[in-house]
């Protein structure tokens, strides 16, 4: 056992429970889609000689634990760490519990350089993090409540595919990539939703799966709560308990990489990217947030605050300070979930287009209208209730607000839902971004009031001027698209130029103010964003290369049909420049913008091509494994 006795008591738990291996645990930047469990850590085992017996002692001390060394100018860095200043430093996350997993200790930590500078996701999270606190508590004190902080509680719902694994290995676009570059829709996909919150098949593998994953997480303390099937075919989805954010974040990055581990413990690969497969449903992770005080007072549930306030109107000011924040900053709102992955799900190809507004509800949008023309009066929410007709099912109340699938951020009550997140994302920028926006305008606020504006008043004219942002309508319809696109809603419909953002005078302002980035730090982060979405193209585009060369054109010749050759053998040659094209550009916002363009137009009508011959070739002359073979695990057992 260790001597020291400056250690946490969790340190000699993990002990006793057989840890002998340590390891500072931190999320380098830009890790989503391929970077296992998408986190960075060396095991160092706790053990050193002792200089006078040779005997092997344990070693591990408080100086371990706050802090370690590491080299890693490898990872994505964006020029703030060349390999000769390649020193990188790790510091305890205090605010996240330290987690055994095996043998291992994994102690949760910022990553930053020499220098200070953040090379990770933590570190401006908790940046920002800091800057909301401190300036809601300001404006809460204006509006009656002293606290001692606020923090930011999320709860992040993962949703997945299980794909039988045998199959994943008949798929080098799944292997490499993620996803699916080519592949005919099955004649069954989810046109009648059958899919949706069905039992998890006692048949397949996938149950099992399930329950491991949550056994796992458990153990870990990690509360996965709810399990589900989602809407496609082999689609699943996990929600947790909510908690903090970072702390929320630290465990959805454990549940993805669990999810990977135990799936293939069950014969099944777990797909976490966004869009695996073309014209069924992709994957989100649905960011519930909300804020509350250290003490526990919910910001976002009116009746709460405005008690623990004494203040019938402290509601509505926080809520116009939020309203303000996402109009003004949907761009960053935008930016923060602009994934390689999300590019399908987002203002590309069949996604409805990226525009940020927010659904209050017609009860709350009315309140806060009649508000802002002088009706002041305090909210209550009101309810309905349901009558089913039945005698022995009494009448039941319910929220008067229904809920909206159609909007990006939709408000249910005591929290915002940002819907529009991605599956496989690292969700610290998007966390990030709602902090420091709200910071932004809870600092404006605490400004105006204390140079002697009414907080009402104040309140009153952000809601004048942000309104627009308010939309409660359906979100997939054109006509209101069009409409909230000309009213000025923030939409950014390319990922690329959602990333594009992140310098803006604007943002690189609003940054330095709050200090979460410098505007160098800034620079760095989206050259590594643009580098990280080029690295994804390259590959999906050699991958598809390698699968018309070996797959496609080798099942067309032995179906005997070559009418197509010449045309597939010609998109060959079009990939290949557009990659040598994306080389031979000079900045990552020029690379990525081309391999933009090669995706999203050149690759998918490639894909047509491939899709075509798929549904001529006899199904034992076609080589990869097809949609069917990969979606429908009930009809296709994992022995
Ligand atoms: P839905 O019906 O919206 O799909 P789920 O139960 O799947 O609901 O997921 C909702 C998620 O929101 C859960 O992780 C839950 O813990 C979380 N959540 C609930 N209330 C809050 C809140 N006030 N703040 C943040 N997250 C919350
Ligand atoms: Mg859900």
């Amino acid at each position: 056992m260790p001597s020291s006795f400056n250690l946490p008591t969790s340190f000699f738990r993990a002990v006793s429970n057989g840890a002998y291996t340590f390891c500072h645990w931190f999320q380098p930047l830009a890790s989503s889609g391929v970077r296992h469990g998408q986190s960075g850590q060396v095991y160092n085992k706790m053990l050193k000689f002792d200089r006078k017996t040779n005997e092997i002692g344990y070693d591990f001390d408080g100086g371990d634990l706050i802090k370690g060394e590491t080299d890693g100018s490898s990872y994505p860095n964006g020029g703030l760490r060349a390999t000769h200043t390649a020193g990188g430093y790790l510091a305890i996350d205090p605010s996240s519990p330290i987690f055994l997993r095996d043998e291992v200790i994994h102690i949760p930590a910022v990553f930053v350089s020499y220098y200070g500078m953040a090379l990770d996701e933590k570190t401006p999270l908790l940046r920002s993090n800091d800057a909301m606190s401190k300036e809601g508590t300001r404006l809460l004190k204006h509006l009656g409540l002293e606290t001692s902080g606020l923090k930011a509680n999320i709860g992040l719902e993962q949703e997945i595919f299980l794909i039988p694994r045998d199959q994943l290995y008949r798929r080098p676009d799944l292997q490499f990539t993620g996803r699916t570059v080519m592949g005919k829709l099955a004649p069954r996909d989810q046109e009648m939703c059958d899919h949706y919150m069905a039992p998890l098949s006692t048949a397949t593998a996938a149950l099992g799966c399930m329950k491991e994953i949550q056994d796992q997480c458990f153990k870990m303390g990690i509360p996965l709560k709810t399990r589900h099937r989602e809407v496609a075919p082999a689609q699943f989805e996990f929600a947790p308990y909510f908690g903090v954010n970072n702390v929320q974040i630290d465990q959805n990055l454990v549940v993805m990489q669990v999810i990977e581990e135990v799936a293939a413990k069950h014969g099944l690969a777990a797909l976490l990217q966004e869009k695996p497969f073309d014209g069924i449903n992709g994957s989100g992770k649905h960011n519930n947030w909300s804020i509350s005080t250290n003490e526990g007072i919910q910001l976002f549930v009116p009746k709460d605050l405005n008690e623990a306030c004494s203040n019938k109107f402290a509601f509505p000011v926080v809520m116009a300070a939020v309203v303000a924040a996402l109009d003004e900053h949907g761009d960053l709102m935008r930016m923060s979930i602009a994934s390689p992955g999300n590019d399908f799900r987002l203002g590309a190809c069949e996604a409805p287009p990226a525009i940020l507004s927010t659904y209050l509800g017609d009860d709350m949008t009315a309140y806060l209208d009649a508000l802002r023309n002088g009706n002041l009066d305090e909210y209550k929410p009101n309810t309905k209730t349901i009558d089913v007709g039945i005698d022995s099912i009494k009448p039941f109340t319910v929220p008067a607000e229904d809920r909206n699938r159609t909007s990006p951020f939709p408000y249910g009550g005591a929290r915002f839902e940002f819907r529009a997140v991605g599956s496989s994302q690292n969700v610290s920028m998007v966390n990030t971004v709602l902090s420091i926006i709200c910071a932004q305008k809870f600092a404006e606020f605490a400004d105006k009031i204390e140079a002697g504006e009414e907080p009402l008043e104040v309140a009153k004219d952000a809601l004048n001027k942000h309104w627009k942002v308010i939309f409660n309508g359906n979100g997939y319809d054109e006509g209101n698209q069009k409409m909230l696109t000309e009213a000025g809603v923030w939409r950014i419909d390319s990922g690329v130029e959602a990333i594009a953002t992140l310098t803006s005078e604007k943002n690189v302002a609003l940054f330095e103010q709050m200090k979460v980035l410098t505007s160098k730090e800034m620079s760095a982060r989206q050259d590594v964003l643009h580098d990280h979405y080029t690295g994804t193209v390259v590959m999906e585009a050699g991958t598809m290369v390698d699968m018309i060369n070996q797959h496609v054109l080798p099942s067309l010749s032995k179906a005997g049909l070559t009418a197509q050759d010449a045309e597939l053998e010609s998109a060959v040659k079009t990939l290949k420049a557009a990659l040598h094209e994306i080389e031979e550009a000079e900045t990552s916002y020029e690379m990525a913008s081309l391999a933009r363009i090669l995706r999203l137009e050149t690759m998918v009508e490639i894909r047509k091509l491939c899709d075509a011959a798929e549904e001529i070739v006899p199904a034992d002359l076609w080589t990869l494994a097809t949609y069917k073979e990969l979606l429908f695990l009930d009809s296709h057992t994992v022995v």
